[in-house]
């Protein structure tokens, strides 16, 4: 298992090496990311492997990466997540500033203003990835399977969260793993049929993800 462990570690150092290498090559041209959705989800599970095996190099966090994209942004990834404090996507993907565009609301619920929000990069920024990222536990869909179950109304604007989450209530007949996991399905597909999104998807230029991150393992499982 150690063995396991310090290849994984070397690997990351390679793929750290291999980035630089890659940036430095593409300065001319403005910042390098990946520019295909497949490119951009490779990075993503890089960095999350390296964070679920205790090897982050947390990169892009310092004074150099903060004057290079102080101008210019140009993230290549959009991650839709909880507001759980367990899992920030910038920690949990292993990424940097500039890298990730979050937005995040309880259970990753959605409403215009959020979807909004996750249209931004793709649009205005040629984002190639939206990740929908789910997660073990989420103590929102908890809460509102609680008071679905029980025929409660929660106060003030909670109760929005409770509504937005009643379909996946039903359909997953109110266990709340799997409401985790049908509530981020149903979003990506929210997302993919939307205005501005759908013709992206279609050529190909942008992909949409649904993913499960686990509480215990760090790890990050594609859904959809
Ligand atoms: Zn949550």
């Amino acid at each position: 298992m150690p063995k396991i462990m310090n290849r994984r570690a070397l690997l990351g150092t390679a793929g750290l090496v291999a980035g630089g290498l890659l940036l430095d090559g593409g300065a001319a041209h403005g910042l390098a990311r990946p520019a295909a959705p497949d490119a951009a989800w490779a990075k993503l599970r890089e960095g999350n492997r390296r964070w679920a095996a205790d090897a982050a190099i947390h990169p892009h966090q310092d004074l150099a990466r903060r004057a290079e994209v102080g101008r210019k942004q140009e993230p290549y990834a959009v991650v839709f997540s909880c507001i759980d404090s367990r899992v920030p996507p910038e920690l949990v993907f292993d990424a940097g500033l500039g890298d990730l565009l979050s937005v995040r609301s309880a259970a990753q619920t959605i409403d215009p203003l959020v979807s909004g929000a996750v249209e931004y990069g793709p649009v205005e920024l040629d984002t190639p990835l939206v990740v929908v990222l789910g997660h073990q536990r989420c103590g929102a869909v908890t809460a509102a399977a609680h008071a679905l179950d029980e025929g409660t109304t929660l106060p003030g604007d909670l109760q929005r969260i409770v509504e937005a989450l009643r379909p996946a209530y039903r359909s997953a007949r109110g266990d709340v793993d799997r409401m985790i996991r049908v509530n981020t399905a149903r979003t990506v597909a929210g997302l993919k049929a939307g205005k501005l999104l759908a013709p992206r998807v279609a050529r190909g230029q942008l992909k949409i993800v649904g993913a499960y991150y686990s509480l215990d393992t760090g790890q990050i499982t594609r859904l959809v």
